[in-house]
């Protein structure tokens, strides 16, 4: 184990139930540098968001860091107004799935969002965004 496994970076990121002991806490260090990524299998091609260090199809630890680009098919959202206990202060806010082809990810719709432009299959983008308290997650926007 080295020391990188142990880090706490993770206690930054601000919404999404990641774990904080990961071997993927490069993830933050990405974020604030503006870009959201995932990880791609060297051995097999397999695609993973949240990022993975080890490949779950092939086991293997060959992974390359890749950046979250272009756009993303919205797959479903839904408009939270309960949610687990340390999350009621966000309220309300609206969970979505993007799909990217070779993987998804699940986040949250930009707050400034007019949830009536919203459509089940429109181009968004995946972008970083800075919470009030200095804290960092990623947000969908529409495309364009
Ligand atoms: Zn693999």
């Amino acid at each position: 184990m080295s020391k990188k496994n142990e880090d706490v970076r993770f206690g930054k990121f601000g919404t999404v139930s990641f774990t904080r002991t990961t071997r993927v806490n490069d993830f933050i260090d990405y974020l604030e540098n503006g870009k959201v990524m995932y990880t791609r299998c060297n051995t097999c091609g397999a695609d993973f968001f949240p990022p993975r260090a080890d490949c779950a199809g092939c086991l293997s630890s060959d992974m390359q860091w890749r950046e979250v680009t272009g756009t993303a098919k919205l797959v479903s959202y839904s408009r939270l107004e309960f949610a687990p206990v340390g999350f009621d202060a966000d309220l309300p806010y609206s969970i979505a799935l993007l799909d990217y082809g070779d993987f998804q990810v699940f986040g949250r719709l930009d707050r400034d969002l007019d949830l009536a432009e919203v459509r089940i299959g429109m181009p968004m983008t995946t972008v970083v965004n800075e919470l009030p308290d200095g804290r960092l997650n990623f947000v969908f926007k529409i495309a364009g």
